[in-house]
């Protein structure tokens, strides 16, 4: 940490460890907007000028743009990630009696899509090195009643697709919302089941000004039928075809969009920039062992939507306390498990244990990462983790998985 003492020698310094006292947001969207504010500005007055505010023509281009970058034939906008894996399960005829395989270590999204559908989410395992579903653990699931699989992609870097693919006939749909750019053996999330699903939530690799989300399959006939479920399933206007949803993209978030869609592959540089800057930093202040790293796995491309690190369960949330006392943004995604919410109570998962998926849940804590992020603000993240188990040194050495 030379580094900082000189560049921060006139600034306010903390006695002991000379760490300089600043404020790290987990995540800032101001700074990108400093960056873009014009070209915005400019998208919004379009829209606004041109009276077409939903589905209009931004929308239609931000779905073509986005087909394009994912490899896949069609993309269908729609009004959050959410609603994209709600229609994509719909798509596919998912309802009572189907059960559903995804990983109990998501966001809630992918299972409660799967219940408002009166379909049966079943909970399965993920692997602890990558956070990713277990495809052990989903072939272990497989009944006849199984109508899909949705791998999500966490953090930023594909699951294990490969080994996952349509083996039984059952379609596999990719739970994108954390993986645009992602690449998984050379080919882009989103395209890697039959259909995939993003978010544009603002906090998501490419955010909004409000919510959004995607779908994208080269399946012609799906895309079709997603077109008519996210409006009401009306074809010709007031005769409906099937019971669809109001899930439509607003022209404004869409022009947003695509303003943004220009500096994606370079925010994801700098993001690719930081995860590997924060490896330097952890082993140079010797946490490599105190803390697990994340990784990239082989053949995969990670856009780190989060730089997730393990540390000991009795420690993680007196990290976070000691982090946020700094003035030091981090998030714990995520806190509990799928299969033990109480609102899947009924599902009898009470006694089952998912145990990766639930030390995951205890061990886990992410740390700023978006792409402006500067080198002074990593070090300054570090060197607060590096002073948290300074002042807790025990002598123990906990054995964490770590990454390859
Ligand atoms: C964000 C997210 C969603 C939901 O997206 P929203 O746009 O917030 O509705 C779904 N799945 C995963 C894995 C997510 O991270």
């Amino acid at each position: 940490m030379r580094s900082l003492r000189t560049r921060y020698s006139n600034g306010c310094m903390d006695a002991m460890n000379a760490i300089p006292d600043v404020p790290v947001p987990l995540f800032d969207v101001q700074r990108q907007y400093r960056q873009i504010r014009w070209d915005v500005l400019a998208a919004l007055e379009s829209v606004a000028a041109s009276g077409r505010y939903i589905l209009g023509p931004p929308c239609q281009q931000l779905e073509a743009e986005i087909a394009a970058y994912c490899g896949t034939a069609h993309a269908v906008g729609c009004a959050s990630g959410s609603d994209a894996v709600l229609l994509a399960l719909q798509a596919l005829g998912i309802g009572p009696g189907d059960e559903v395989i995804v990983p109990s270590y998501t966001f809630f999204a992918t299972a409660s899509a799967v219940t408002r559908l009166g379909a049966r989410p079943v909970f399965v395992d993920i692997e602890p090195k990558h956070f990713n579903i277990d495809p052990a653990a989903i072939e272990a699931a497989i009944t006849p009643a199984t109508k899909a699989i949705v791998p999500v992609h966490l953090f930023g870097q594909c699951a294990d697709m490969e080994a996952i693919a349509a083996r039984h006939g059952i379609p596999v749909i990719d739970d994108a919302a954390q993986a645009i750019g992602a690449q998984h053996l050379g080919r882009r999330a989103g395209s890697l089941g039959v259909v995939g699903c993003f978010s544009f939530y603002p906090t998501k690799n490419l955010g909004a000004m409000g919510d959004g989300g995607m779908l994208t399959t080269s399946d012609a006939a799906l895309a079709e039928r997603l077109r008519l479920l996210r409006t009401h399933g009306m074809q010709p206007r007031y005769h409906h075809k099937v019971v669809g949803i109001n899930s439509r993209l607003d022209s404004i978030q869409a022009a947003v969009l695509l303003v943004k869609m220009k500096y994606l592959d370079e925010w994801t540089a700098r993001r690719r920039e930081n995860a590997a800057r924060y490896d330097q930093l952890f082993a140079a202040e010797g946490l490599v062992g105190r803390v697990a790293l994340p990784s990239e796995s082989p053949g995969n491309f990670h856009i780190w939507n989060q730089y997730v690190i393990r540390v000991p369960a009795e420690k993680r949330d007196k990290l976070h306390e000691h982090l946020a006392a700094h003035n030091v943004g981090t998030e714990i995604y995520y806190p509990v498990p799928l299969h033990h919410q109480p609102c899947f109570r009924e599902l009898g998962y009470g006694d089952v244990s998912l145990p990766v998926s639930e030390q995951a849940a205890r061990e886990t804590i992410a740390l700023p990462i978006f792409p402006e992020l500067t080198a002074e603000e990593q070090q300054v993240v570090v060197g607060r983790i590096g002073q948290f188990f300074a002042q807790r040194a025990t002598g123990t050495a906990h054995s964490l998985p770590q990454a390859a």
